[in-house]
């Protein structure tokens, strides 16, 4: 069977190694004599998983022993609930910035627990661009953002820490789901941070989260134990039975994080979006769908602009082994969803065929 070029925005595109070694595991896990799939959370073997798996996930983020680093379930979509059931007391504000669905689905569930105030939002330019002009309350429980729209290719490029960019000494937390571990970044300028496996470390089923330990002094009391993140942290992300597989296979994918070391993954994760970017703007057929500035080094949109052409372009697309780049039905056109571990060779792929869609329709 060939190889598909695997562009979903997730689950997505895992590095062959980590596939390779997760197969291995289903059959004979650590020479235990039991598959990865049936061995008990428990056991000294999958302990040593969700420790290492936690760890090394800190490790990579840089942060210090002040940060607790746990994995949980529900995806990070129950992040959205968990925050602000956690932190935004009654008659609290919590600050978003409204810069994509996931953002908004964030803020639409804070509404549950306390004051919402939106400080900006490029909700009716269709999220096109990361809104600049900013209303910060100077006090709040806390702000809210999205580093990476999944869905409308846009993502934040700080060039300062982004307390001092926000001009705010409250606590500051980020659902980084789509391009967490993508590039080196001061990770301890955030509070908070979470994100679902399934784009850049791992497989569905599993999110990380890692939080400034004394944010605890701050949450609501009381709580389902589930719910809780000071519950969680004293179990070990272990309360209940983990997603003990997910967590398995982040584990691999951090360690291979690790093998390649960041710096090397982000100057090829440059590399590739330069690369499908440089041919979006040299073409007269496919056109970009965001501002420049905010353009997203993970996932890439584009669209032609007529039905017909994408629909042929989709077509040779697949042809030639090419999966999961139709756009999400809000933006349309197309999506490149361009993660860690998405090879060069894969983007170079794309380039030619729509250089040659180019010509052939052109
Ligand atoms: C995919 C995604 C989500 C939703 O993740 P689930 O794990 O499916 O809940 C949330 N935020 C962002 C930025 C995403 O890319």
């Amino acid at each position: 069977m060939k190889q598909k070029i695997n562009f979903y925005s997730g689950p997505s595109i895992l590095p062959k190694q980590v596939i390779e070694q997760a197969q291995a595991s289903i059959e004979n896990f650590e020479n235990t004599g039991l598959s990865i799939l049936e061995i008990s959370h428990r056991s000294k073997e999958f302990v040593a998983v969700m420790e290492g798996a936690r760890a090394l996930a800190k490790e990579l983020m840089g942060l210090g022993d002040n940060y607790e680093v746990l994995y949980m379930q529900g995806g990070a979509s129950s992040q959205f609930y968990m925050i602000p059931y956690n932190f935004l007391l009654a008659g609290q504000t919590g600050v978003y910035i409204d810069t994509g669905t996931w953002a908004n689905g964030a803020l639409e569930q804070a509404k549950l627990f306390g004051n919402v105030h939106i400080a900006a939002s490029s909700k009716n330019e269709n999220y096109n661009h990361i809104p600049k002009q900013l209303d910060i309350p100077g006090e709040a429980a806390y702000l809210h953002l999205t580093t990476n729209n999944t869905i409308f290719g846009t993502q934040y490029h700080f060039t300062e820490n982004p307390k001092k960019h926000f001009g705010i000494d409250y606590p500051l937390f980020a659902d980084m789901s789509s391009d967490i571990l993508s590039r080196k970044m001061d990770f301890s300028a955030f509070d908070l941070i979470y994100a679902g496996a399934q784009k850049n470390i791992g497989t569905s089923g599993a999110t990380l989260i890692a939080f400034r330990k004394e944010l605890l002094q701050k949450q609501r009391k009381p709580l389902p134990a589930m719910l809780d993140y000071a519950v969680q942290a004293a179990n070990q992300s272990m309360k209940n039975t983990p997603a003990s597989f997910s967590v398995y296979v982040s584990y691999l994918t951090l360690q291979w994080i690790k093998e390649q070391r960041l710096e090397k993954i982000e100057a090829q994760n440059n590399r590739k979006a330069q690369t499908l970017y440089d041919a979006i703007d040299a073409s007269s057929l496919f056109k970009g769908t965001v501002a420049k500035e905010d353009r997203s080094l993970m996932n890439v949109c584009f669209v032609i602009g007529d039905a017909a052409l994408e629909k042929k372009f989709s077509e040779l697309a697949t042809e030639n082994g090419i999966v999961g780049i139709e756009g999400h039905r809000s933006v349309g056109g197309f999506r490149a969803s361009i993660y860690n571990a998405m090879p060069q060779s894969g983007v170079d792929t794309l380039v030619q065929l729509m250089e040659e869609f180019e010509r052939i329709s052109g």
